[in-house]
């Protein structure tokens, strides 16, 4: 047995189905999940003494490499001063400043510890806000386990209004619509059969969590053009595409002012943070400055503002980052689709900056139906396989991969190299 196997084997016994979180577990792919030692740069370690190149990179914050000497810098110093007060500092200060300087929508700024936290509040906000009750989410799209956003939520029934999680109660899930991603016409029968109850919709403007998958021409316009007609907040869940798909998120990207941003993952830099922001008057709203209930004991860890703003200052910094992000995305799937034209395969691959995912099907991917579409087991096989070749990718289908500027040409076109022999091997 490998160590790996053997804390897995432990873990089990100790913690639910042995992981923190389910898709480390590798039930999707196959196999047992490596234990991770260390990492830096490109390059991960297991406990079983692999090296892999790194297409996960912690889901996303680990945008510059592992262990960012900024970053590492930054957290070293900001450890000689105590690990938390439960008071203001002014890390947060300069931190709420940064984001709103960086991100166009965002005008004030709450931190907390997670994703799914900024989503939930997020959405207790827009409630607050408009007094109605009602969400609109899209099938496949996922915010983070609150229980209003467990419904169809990127793998699980996509009938709509049925939790995809036991402990979601039947209340909840009936103030939870849900419509097909890239549908706008779905989106406006819903929106007509429930007249002034809809306080928000919610959507990853890009998808990563059902694999990548691109608003088309028009989506995003026209999901801003239904909110305002209708009363109705319009959040962006950039948790994922938030300083990824450029400074400013995919709102910036895509030129489409939500109401409300979501933020996690880049935003810590690899620490627990995450952030929710927008219009001065909705986060207004919020406690102590309205009546709208929030809290955080850890909220603006001066630890984690430290990693924070190391790394969103570097990336504020320096736009050559997303210049060489796109040009590693272009390499890569460029190289992907050049193998393919070999093989004689047609499988679609969505790809947008340094996101993408190749998705096991000949189908084009525009909604979580199309998604599903792909044949699991094959990507069980590919995954092992890449596996096997040195490449370490998100272990489901459902999942976008995240490239890092640590990647160099040579790096980049190993994992093309890999890619092309484990097609070959697993067809
Ligand atoms: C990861 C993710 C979340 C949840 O964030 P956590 O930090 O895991 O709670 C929410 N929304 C999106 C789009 C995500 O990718």
């Amino acid at each position: 047995m490998t160590t790996s196997e053997q804390l897995f084997e432990k873990a089990k016994t100790l913690i639910p189905g042995g992981v923190n979180s389910p898709v480390r577990a590798f039930r999707a792919v196959g196999g047992n999940p490596l234990f991770i030692k260390s990492a830096k740069g490109p390059y991960i370690f297991d406990e079983d003494g692999n090296r892999y190149i790194e297409l996960i990179n912690s889901w996303g914050p680990m945008v510059l490499g592992h262990a960012f000497e900024p970053v590492e810098e930054a957290v070293r110093e900001a450890i000689q001063h105590s690990f938390s007060f439960g008071a203001p500092t002014r890390k947060e200060v300069e931190m709420a400043e940064l984001i709103i300087d960086m991100v166009p929508s965002v005008e004030k700024v709450r931190m907390v510890n997670s994703g799914t936290e900024a989503t939930m509040a997020a959405v207790r906000v827009a409630r607050g806000f408009t007094g109605r009750d009602k969400l609109i989410k899209f099938e496949g799209c996922y915010h983070g386990h609150g229980d209003s956003f467990l419904i169809a939520a990127g793998s699980g029934a996509i009938t709509m209004g049925t939790p995809d999680s036991p402990g979601v109660t039947k209340a909840t899930a009936l103030d939870t619509l849900t419509a097909p991603f890239n549908d706008l016409y779905a989106v406006e029968r819903l929106i007509d059969a429930n007249a002034n109850q809809i306080a928000a919709v919610i959507l990853e403007p890009v998808v990563g969590n059902m694999g990548c998958v691109l608003p088309e021409p028009g989506f995003l316009q026209g999901l801003r053009d239904l909110c305002d007609k209708n009363g109705i907040l319009l959040i962006f869940d950039e948790v994922m595409t938030g300083f990824r798909l450029a400074k400013g998120g995919a709102q910036e990207r895509f030129g489409i002012r939500p109401d409300l941003t979501t933020l996690g993952k880049i935003i810590g830099g690899g620490m627990p943070v995450g952030a929710y922001g927008g219009r001065r008057d909705i986060m207004d709203v919020v406690s102590p400055a309205g009546p709208v209930y929030q809290a955080g004991t850890l909220s603006g860890n001066p630890i984690a503002m430290s990693a924070g703003l190391a790394m969103l200052r570097h990336l504020n910094e320096h736009p050559d980052v997303y210049a060489r992000l796109e040009e590693l995305g272009t390499r890569l799937t460029d190289g992907f689709r050049a193998s393919m034209i070999k093989l004689g395969l047609d499988f679609t691959i969505n790809h947008l900056g340094s996101m993408y995912t190749l998705f096991m099907t000949e189908r084009p991917v525009a909604n979580f139906v199309d998604a599903k579409t792909c044949d699991l087991p094959l990507f069980g096989r590919y995954f092992n396989a890449m596996l096997k070749r040195g490449i370490y990718l998100a272990p489901s289908q459902f999942e976008s991969l995240f490239l890092s500027v640590a990647l160099t040409d040579e790096l980049v076109d190993q994992v093309i190299w890999a890619n092309e022999e484990a097609l070959k091997e697993v067809i």
